[in-house]
């Protein structure tokens, strides 16, 4: 289905990387009949007691890409724009981020239609273990491990992984990633994304010769992913010139001090009237003429439309899809690195796998030692990344799924499933 900028849908969009990558890789044809789709996805109806007595039936969703490198694994989502060809899309997209991060691991995905503003927090509760049930036989910690996502918490995880415990009869704790701390959550889940995106865009830099000391960086989206960016883009030594949120942004040559703005925003919740800073537009955030911008809000920011005014020589990409298909080549031609999506928050998922590692053994890390492990799995991720983009002179979003196809290629082809 084509989309207004000619783009296709997120589904179809998925196939045809995989499909780009397979043929690039020159793999047998079977690679991608198998990765077009999912191997297994369950649509459900979930019934939800309304706390007026009535009854509500809401579409729920499991999407299960490949299985080759290990269970699957996931966020769910509880959104009015569910559809299944998201879900499908979005358990493709897991499956190239495991992989490329070197998890264990293969792609799934989750989602309930709902808006959760209509409902009160029992109903909340009730739809969340509901959902547990109807999907309960083909979820598990060694078949498929769900995790938060759009409008999902960790309160929402905690009543999951309790139905579940209760309809195995036992406590399990690595059903489910995302969980508050008292029950087994990992320390660092929070700022894990943000976190891994910094490390991220330092080993890329590295690759490309720019100094990430003094470098200056703007950041559009000041919440869990753009806030924690921005504060460690500033720890690092760079110079973070610009932030936003969706009223607008603060621009400020000389470096925002991001302590004295992190407490305005708890105090303010928002970002507005900050005074040590002059106002910005989102749009004019996106076209300063600074070393790295790093898009943390929302999909489809970097547009055929501005694409050519981008400054940055660094896109790093916090959010999903900051950058549209058409844009992507614009800032190619235009020698643009865009640290894709798949690696630059892939921290939250690798933080998750430490999570489920903690839970399945029993042993819990300290925040320290997860902080290292993920600096070494994303600048271990970048480096493949960025060798497949020198060997094939493609984008290093073309580079990751090549990574990660060539992974689960070979992980199908010793287990028997290509011929
Ligand atoms: P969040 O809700 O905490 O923060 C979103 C921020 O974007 C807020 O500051 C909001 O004001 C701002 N925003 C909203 N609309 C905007 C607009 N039109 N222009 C500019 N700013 C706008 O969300 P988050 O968890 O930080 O997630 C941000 C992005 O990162 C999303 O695309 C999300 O899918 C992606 N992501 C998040 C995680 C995670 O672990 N939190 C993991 C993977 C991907």
């Amino acid at each position: 289905m084509a989309e207004a900028d000619g783009s296709l849908n997120p589904y179809l969009r998925a196939r045809e990387a995989f499909r780009d990558a397979v043929e690039r890789l020159g793999l047998e044809p079977a690679v991608y009949e198998i990765l077009k789709q999912p191997l297994r996805f369950l649509e459900v109806a979930v019934p939800v007691v309304r706390d007026d007595g009535s009854l509500a039936v809401f579409t729920g969703y499991r999407s299960q890409h490949n299985d080759a490198l290990g269970p699957t694994k996931g966020g769910l989502r509880f959104h009015p724009s569910v559809t299944a060809d998201e879900v499908r899309a979005l358990s493709m997209w897991m499956t190239v981020k495991s992989a490329l991060l070197g998890l264990p691991y293969g792609g799934g995905k989750g989602g309930i239609a709902v808006d959760v503003d209509t409902l009160s927090e029992r109903e909340i509760e009730r739809l969340s273990r509901e959902y547990i049930r109807a999907v309960s036989l083909i979820i598990g910690p060694e078949k498929d491990i769900p995790a938060p996502d759009v409008s999902t918490n960790p309160q929402i995880m905690a009543w999951m992984v309790d139905e579940y415990s209760r309809i195995r009869g036992e406590n399990t704790f690595g059903l489910i990633t995302g969980k508050p701390l008292v029950i087994g959550g990992s320390p660092g889940r929070l700022e894990a994304t943000g976190r891994g995106l910094i490390h991220a865009t330092r080993a890329l830099a590295r690759e490309m010769g720019l100094a990430f000391e003094g470098a200056t960086v703007a950041v559009q989206g000041f919440g869990n992913v753009g806030s924690v960016a921005a504060l460690l883009a500033s720890r690092a030594g760079a110079r973070v010139v610009a932030v936003s949120d969706k009223e607008g942004g603060l621009y400020r040559a000389q470096g925002l001090d991001l302590d004295r703005l992190l407490a305005y925003k708890r105090d303010h919740r928002r970002l507005a009237g900050f005074p040590e800073a002059e106002p910005i537009t989102n749009a004019q955030l996106l076209e300063l003429p600074v070393d790295i911008l790093i898009p943390a809000a929302l999909e489809n920011q970097i547009t055929a439309e501005n694409a050519p005014r981008i400054q940055a020589r660094i896109v790093a990409e916090g959010a999903n899809g900051p950058t549209t298909p058409e844009a992507d080549r614009i800032l190619f031609d235009k020698g643009v690195m865009v640290l894709p999506d798949v690696l630059g928050n892939a921290g939250g998922v690798t933080v998750s796998y430490f999570e489920w590692v903690q839970n399945q053994t029993r042993y819990y890390w300290t925040e320290t030692e997860v902080n290292e492990r993920l600096e070494t799995f994303m600048t271990r991720a970048m480096t493949a990344m960025h060798r497949m983009h020198a060997r094939y002179g493609v984008p290093l979003r073309q580079a990751a799924y090549l990574v990660a196809t060539a992974r689960v290629a070979e992980a199908m082809r010793v287990r028997g499933w290509l011929k």
